[in-house]
């Protein structure tokens, strides 16, 4: 359907009224899809479509503490949309989880996998829990249970599970080992979120003739993906002079040796205790004087109340969601090259890929391989998205929709509706 003959009662969501919060990560993704979906004429049946979630599981998960006590936690699983292909999401154990923020998560795992143009839809899970309070059995008891809870939506052709937040490789084992699955080749998938940032930093600098050596950067968070985004940019010649965990943030304005701050983390769990460098809080940290910073802890770290303070030249988004749709406007404004979440931080689910399609056909690729890939879908994807942007006249996060949009839209119209 055209815009000219679109009924005219076409309305971009009607109840948006209902959603008036500029943390709430789904109104975040939703803001970003509206405009997106305008700017493409989308047609208004797939825009219905597209902004509602497949499926919406809720699950009780009791399990016994080490003392004995029956607690008793709620779990999420969000399928957003399969058309393109089974779904693919990590599991996220934290306090703060939502059913909201799952849904955006699931939506943004869509957008992400039609980005960089491979085979699967989006999903998400959570738990709300605080992993720092409880034993490995405990987590062990609580992942088993999640997972025989939701045991109908996993598979490898339905819905395919990753590890996010406060989740990691041994807690996959035993969701693995609960859905009896087969074993999986991992090599490169633990590093592959971090090295895709790295590949789009690298790009953007490319783009925005700016040069490697003697850049600044500022990394926060020191997990999965912040600690290799920061040793693979160390890795390319790049000064990371700031980063941080939960526990606060490091400062040294010659760089930081991120080996021996990783080595330090699996000692002693967090950063602060580290005596070698400056100590500063997390919000202070993101105001610094920098080239580059890279968001990679939770979402809504910059907002509209601190983005006119950022002096970076580019953000790489590590996290999912980690700029709220009013410090877009101040960031455009003041001419930040945002690299949006869903391409910066897509190269771990393109690796899951890679795996997938190892399992399935029996190859096994070593690590050179998957790294080549890895850096050929990457490069690949920055380019196109930044045609699009240029194109359209939008920012990258916007061109990065558009094109996400364009691809699942196209999916739904050729597989038409079975209704
Ligand atoms: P993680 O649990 O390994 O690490 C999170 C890090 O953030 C920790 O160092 C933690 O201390 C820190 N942190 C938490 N709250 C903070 C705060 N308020 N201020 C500063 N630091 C804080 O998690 P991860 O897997 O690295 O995921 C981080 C982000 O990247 C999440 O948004 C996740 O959805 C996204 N992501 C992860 C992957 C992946 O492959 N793991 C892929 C794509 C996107």
């Amino acid at each position: 359907m055209t815009s000219a003959t679109r009924p005219s009662q076409f309305v971009i969501r009607p109840e948006k009224d209902t959603f008036l919060n500029e943390e709430n990560p789904f109104e975040a993704m939703m803001s970003r899809f509206d405009y997106a979906a305008q700017r493409l004429s989308l047609d208004p049946g797939h825009y219905k479509v597209l902004r509602s979630p497949e499926k919406q599981i809720i699950v009780s998960i009791p399990f016994l503490r080490d003392n004995g006590e029956v607690e008793v936690y709620t779990g999420y699983r969000v399928l957003y949309n399969t058309s393109r292909g089974p779904a693919k999401g990590g599991i996220r154990f934290d306090l703060n989880v939502t059913l909201d923020e799952v849904k955006a998560l699931a939506a943004w795992m869509t957008w992400k996998c039609a980005v960089v143009n491979i085979p699967f839809g989006g999903s998400k899970g959570g738990v709300i829990c605080d992993p720092a309070t409880l034993s490995n059995v405990e987590l062990e008891r609580i992942t088993r249970r999640y997972t025989s809870a939701i045991i109908d939506t996993l598979g490898p052709d339905s819905d395919v599970p990753a590890p996010d937040v406060n989740t990691n490789e041994r807690m996959m084992a035993w969701i693995m080992d609960t859905y009896s699955m087969h074993k999986r080749h991992t090599l490169g998938r633990r590093e592959a979120t971090g090295r895709g940032c790295m590949i789009v930093t690298r790009e953007a600098l490319k783009r925005l003739h700016l040069p490697i050596q003697g850049t600044r950067v500022v990394v926060q968070g020191f997990g999965n993906v912040g600690s290799i985004t920061a040793q693979l940019m160390e890795e390319l010649g790049l000064t990371i002079v700031a980063v941080s965990d939960k526990s606060g943030a490091l400062y040294h304005a010659k760089g930081l040796p991120i080996r021996e701050l990783q080595q330090h983390v699996r000692q002693r769990r967090f950063l602060s205790e580290y005596k070698e460098a400056e100590h500063l809080t997390n919000e202070d940290m993101l105001t610094l004087d920098c080239d580059v910073l890279v968001p990679a802890a939770m979402e809504n770290v910059i907002t509209s109340q601190n983005a006119s303070a950022i002096k970076a030249r580019i953000i790489c988004e590590g996290a999912n969601g980690p700029t709220t749709a009013g410090a877009d406007k101040i960031l455009e404004e003041k001419g930040v090259f945002v690299i949006p979440d869903i391409l910066a931080n897509a190269g771990g689910v393109t690796v899951s890929y890679f795996e997938w399609v190892q399992d399935r056909g029996g190859y096994f690729w070593d690590e050179e391989t998957v790294n080549s890939r890895l850096e050929r879908i990457m490069v690949g994807s920055f380019e196109e998205v930044a045609e699009m942007a240029g194109r359209h006249g939008v920012n990258l996060r916007i061109g990065a929709y558009m094109l996400a949009i364009q691809r699942v839209a196209t999916v739904h119209r050729l597989r038409g509706m079975y209704a």
